[in-house]
């Protein structure tokens, strides 16, 4: 029997699709070595989440809300987690991949002793024990690996598994809150530089109009962003064009920018580094807009344009405005 707890911080009580994506990989490997999944959640105001988070199918939902919460600091949210963990039956703790994650779940797993997984992509099962697919190298690989710990951390990349469709009331169950440990004390929270954007969460949007070194300066976006905007998408930016200062970095897709997996990926002056496709080949279509025939872009892309995006893509906004009337 393998019980399973989430771990998700909520900021601003927004609830992101990847907790249902995490619920989805938790489900599939509850059922693979019998057990349920429970979710805690961590924040200093879940008022507005815990209803909407009662319905991603887990047996319980732990609430764990202070007003220092907020800030996701690993030294302060690690011994949360811990404390929930061990005081459970759980086998495995897991959390959907992102920055935060990053942070607080290789400190938890050290807290505990235990093996970690991250960015995991695929899930088997076997005489007991889980198999986890990573990406290694860029993505150019992905390894198998098993963890030998009584307790499995794991992060997953929601892109890769089809979030489930909320359903159903969990109950839900406030944890104390312990102090924070003497190291967390030592932290000062200096801030959070939130990119505000009324388009949808680029790592959730279902397209992506992404734009690179080939947009030449940032006034040159505007046109992205009109595209983007009558689609309804996201805006991206390759490294390239994220460290010209074209764009904020928080819209850097790529190895070390943001995983997407889109219906639709709109590259526009993108050359298609490995690293930058490793961020999003798991994207449905891919269309790529380059004057440059040879661009390795091409390769990847569903649909190839070879021309001047500065001609191309008002065209193209054009043609979809005309279309929608
Ligand atoms: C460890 C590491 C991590 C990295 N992580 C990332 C990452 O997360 N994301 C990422 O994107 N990169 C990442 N990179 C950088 C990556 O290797 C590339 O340098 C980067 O992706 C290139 O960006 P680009 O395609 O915009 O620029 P370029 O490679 O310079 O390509 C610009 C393209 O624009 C085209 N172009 C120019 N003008 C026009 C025009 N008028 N019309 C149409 N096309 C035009 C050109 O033909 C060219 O193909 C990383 C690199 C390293 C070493």
């Amino acid at each position: 029997m393998s019980n399973i707890l989430i771990v998700i911080h909520v900021t601003d009580n927004e609830v992101k699709k990847s907790v249902f994506s995490a619920a989805a990989f938790a489900k599939q490997a509850a059922a693979f070595a019998g057990g349920s999944y429970s979710l805690l959640a961590i924040g200093s105001d879940l008022s507005g989440a815990t209803a909407k988070l009662a319905t991603a199918g887990a047996a319980k939902v732990y609430t764990a809300q202070a007003p220092d919460l907020g800030n996701a600091l690993a030294e302060r949210l690690a011994p949360i987690i811990e404390q929930v963990l061990l005081a459970g039956s759980f086998k495995m703790v897991v959390s959907p991949a992102s920055s935060v994650a990053k942070d607080v779940m290789p400190r938890l797993a050290a807290r505990i002793g235990a093996g970690m997984a991250s960015e995991v992509v695929g899930l088997s099962f076997d005489a007991g024990r889980f198999t986890y697919l990573r990406p290694m190298y860029a993505g150019n690989v992905n390894g198998a690996v098993q963890i030998d710990t009584p307790i499995e951390v794991v992060t997953i990349r929601p892109t890769e598994f089809e979030a489930l469709a909320p359903s159903g009331t969990s109950p839900v169950e406030t944890v104390a809150v312990p102090a924070p440990e003497p190291v967390a004390a030592k932290i000062e929270y200096l801030g959070f530089e939130k990119a505000v954007s009324t388009r949808p969460d680029l790592a959730e949007a279902a397209i992506v109009v992404s734009g690179g070194r080939g947009m030449k300066a940032k006034e040159n976006f505007v046109i992205l962003e009109e595209l983007a905007d009558l689609l309804g998408a996201a805006v991206g930016a390759s490294r390239a064009a994220v460290d010209s200062g074209f764009i904020h970095n928080d819209f850097q897709v790529g190895q070390t920018g943001k995983i997407v997996a889109p219906n639709l990926y709109i590259a526009c002056g993108i050359s298609g580094a490995l690293q930058h496709v490793a961020g999003m080949k798991s994207s449905r279509v891919v269309v790529a807009i380059n004057k440059d025939e040879e661009a390795p872009i091409f390769q990847i892309a569903d649909y190839g344009l070879v021309a001047d995006l500065f001609k191309a893509v008002p065209e193209l906004t054009a043609a979809v405005r005309a279309l929608k009337g």
